[in-house]
């Protein structure tokens, strides 16, 4: 048994597929003279298998998410028929009798040593490349990892150092039912995939990956951070009745998605969806949600192997808009830097503290041209929604009231131009996030220039607690249900209502039935929250009033700890008809 961090809730119990970097055997000998032939052939075997599974991803990929996703497995596919690449592994192969994996892994180290000197950070992204191209190599010839093998039928549980966005994307070929990672927590990439999808994981769950062979089977608890590598069959079997409870509940909870979004005294809620891409909004649209919150342009970034230029972005905010229910879609200029890098937007060196450094609206800021072009293509794509302000267009990271006033007449100056040029646009409501606690603080002024104001408590969340959102060490801090966090968002709900400004919030919180039921005490009355958990969260609306969630909010307000909050809320909900307690991630 291993403990991580909760961050995607429900149960699943499965067969492990691992995802390993590449796996070299320590012990694995040199290879015979007679054993050469046959080695080259395995090498060559792989080559085409893995040029076939390349293949089908860009034409898989470019069907279900666009040409733009896709590309990035065309660079891989280059990579793999680079014939230096493959002449040296061969080459190694025959002359210094090394098996094949352990050709493709000296390959590596070299290309790591080679890149690690130059200062193009465009290089050496491209090295995050031929690392793709040789794991999936080493998967085909690996005896442990075998995507095709009969270890592999039925529901799989992925076991991953850590989900990159392509594996993320590939992920949709193959039925996970669970998730668990050695990094990452709460806000990372995989979590927020596996809870768009509803699939319990845990991650943080430090050195598991030597513990696990892929066909072991595995037990992911996404509510109480637990996995259990083949339990006995006592624990087995708890755990299969708890998965079944769960996939019940799951079924249970999605019929509720036509419900109206009010509660139960009457009050009319926004519930809708954060997404990545297209897929996910239709799946908005399958579970409910009035229309889209929060679009992560980033994916379409991070996806991409060069910069989309604007007639690929107006193609995709389209189809975005017209696959998000209602037409209705928040789209969030591209928030990137931090932990996430895009190679051509030039990061020249590593930053000491890249949460507090160069990242989101700063780093748009200091490449105005690419801000244009995604500004100019929202405002081309808008045009496509029937009706004036379903789309709207939103700014994050915003610290000061000079920022706001920038990004306005950025936008103005994009209008500008396109009116000039005679291209078809719309203008479109403006927002800020409040993900930075100054901005917070001095929301009635910043807000005098903001259409709409939504709270990113992600963010905001770790930069109140100075606790790293992504780090297990220091997740019990990260906590929205903390008396200061509550505080903080009680403060900015209010300002924007007494000052009639539209407010949502968008963070993972959204879709906590805890944190839920608070944010409806404080006045809030527009969620965004992964499409999985909206049924639940319309269900829970509708069996509460606002006068009870006010009532809760003022108990709490009187409690000093996060764990007195935890406790209290969790009892006022098993008060309530539903069960919600499975779907909690503690
Ligand atoms: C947030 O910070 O709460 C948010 C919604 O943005 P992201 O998770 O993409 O940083
Ligand atoms: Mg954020």
């Amino acid at each position: 048994m291993r403990k991580g961090v909760a961050v995607s809730p429900g149960v699943a119990v499965g067969t492990a597929y691992c995802i390993h970097e590449i796996f070299v055997d320590p012990d694995a000998k040199r290879l015979a003279d007679r054993e050469v032939t046959a080695e080259l052939a395995r090498y060559e075997a792989a080559r085409d298998r893995v040029g076939a599974e390349l293949q089908a991803l860009q034409q898989k990929v470019g069907k279900q998410v666009g040409r733009e996703a896709a590309a990035i497995f065309a660079v891989h596919e280059a990579i793999l028929r680079d014939s230096a690449f493959t002449n040296r592994v061969r080459g190694w192969i025959v002359n210094d009798r090394l098996t094949a994996q352990a050709g493709l892994h000296r390959l590596l180290e070299e290309y790591t040593a080679l890149f690690a000197r130059t200062d193009d950070e465009y290089l050496r992204e491209r090295l995050g490349d031929v690392r793709d191209v040789v794991v999936r190599l080493s998967a085909y010839l690996s005896d442990v990892l075998k995507p095709d093998s009969t270890a592999l039928q039925g529901p799989l549980i992925v076991v991953a150092d850590e989900l990159l966005p392509s594996q993320a994307v590939a992920l949709g070929d193959v039925e996970v039912q669970g998730i668990v990672t050695q990094r990452g927590s709460q806000t990372s990439h995989a979590a927020i995939i596996a809870r768009s999808r509803g699939i319990p994981a845990v991650a943080g769950v430090q050195g598991i990956l030597p513990l696990v062979k892929t066909g072991d089977t595995i037990v992911v608890d996404g509510r109480s951070g637990v996995v259990v590598i083949n339990p006995d069959a006592e624990v087995l079997s708890a755990y299969l009745k708890l998965q079944r409870e769960f996939v019940a509940l799951q079924g249970q909870f999605a019929e509720n998605r036509d419900l109206p979004a009010k509660t139960a005294d009457g009050v009319p809620l926004a519930i809708l969806a954060n997404i990545n891409g297209v897929a996910d909004a239709e799946a908005a649209a399958a579970m409910g949600a009035a229309g889209v919150g929060l679009y992560r342009t980033e994916y379409l970034y991070l996806t991409h192997h060069d910069v989309p230029d604007e007639e690929e972005q107006l193609e995709i905010y389209r189809r975005i808009i017209k696959a998000s229910p209602g037409h209705v879609v928040t789209i969030r200029t591209l928030d990137i830097g931090g932990d996430k890098t895009v190679p051509f937007l030039g990061h020249a060196h590593q930053e000491a503290n890249p949460f507090l450094g160069w990242r989101s609206i700063r780093l748009s800021f200091e490449n105005p041209e690419f801000f244009a072009t995604q500004i100019r293509a929202v405002l081309r794509a808008a045009a496509s929604a029937s009706e004036q302000d379903q789309v709207r267009l939103m700014f994050p990271m915003i610290t000061t009231l000079e920022e706001m006033r920038r990004v306005r007449s950025m936008v103005r100056r994009s209008e500008q131009r396109l009116e000039r040029e005679g291209i078809e646009f719309r203008r479109v409501p403006l927002g800020m996030m409040v993900e930075v606690p100054a901005a917070a603080i001095s929301l009635d002024t910043i807000m005098e220039v903001a259409d709409f104001v939504s709270i990113g408590s992600n963010d905001l969340v770790q930069y109140l607690m100075a606790a790293d959102r992504d780090n297990p060490k220091v997740s019990h801090l990260c906590q929205p249900l903390s008396p200061p966090v509550l505080r903080v968002l009680r403060q900015i709900i209010r300002t924007c209502n007494a000052g009639d400004k539209p407010v949502t919030l968008c963070g993972e919180m959204a879709g906590n039935p805890h944190a839920f039921l608070l944010l409806l005490g404080m006045g809030l009355r527009q969620f965004s929250m992964s499409p999985a958990f909206i049924p639940r969260m319309k269900k829970l609306a509708s069996i509460v009033s606002c006068k009870q969630a006010e009532k809760m909010l003022a108990s709490v307000m009187e409690l000093k700890t996060t764990a007195q909050i935890k406790r209290f809320m969790s009892n006022q909900l098993s008060t309530l008809a539903f069960d919600f307690s499975l779907l909690e991630s503690s």
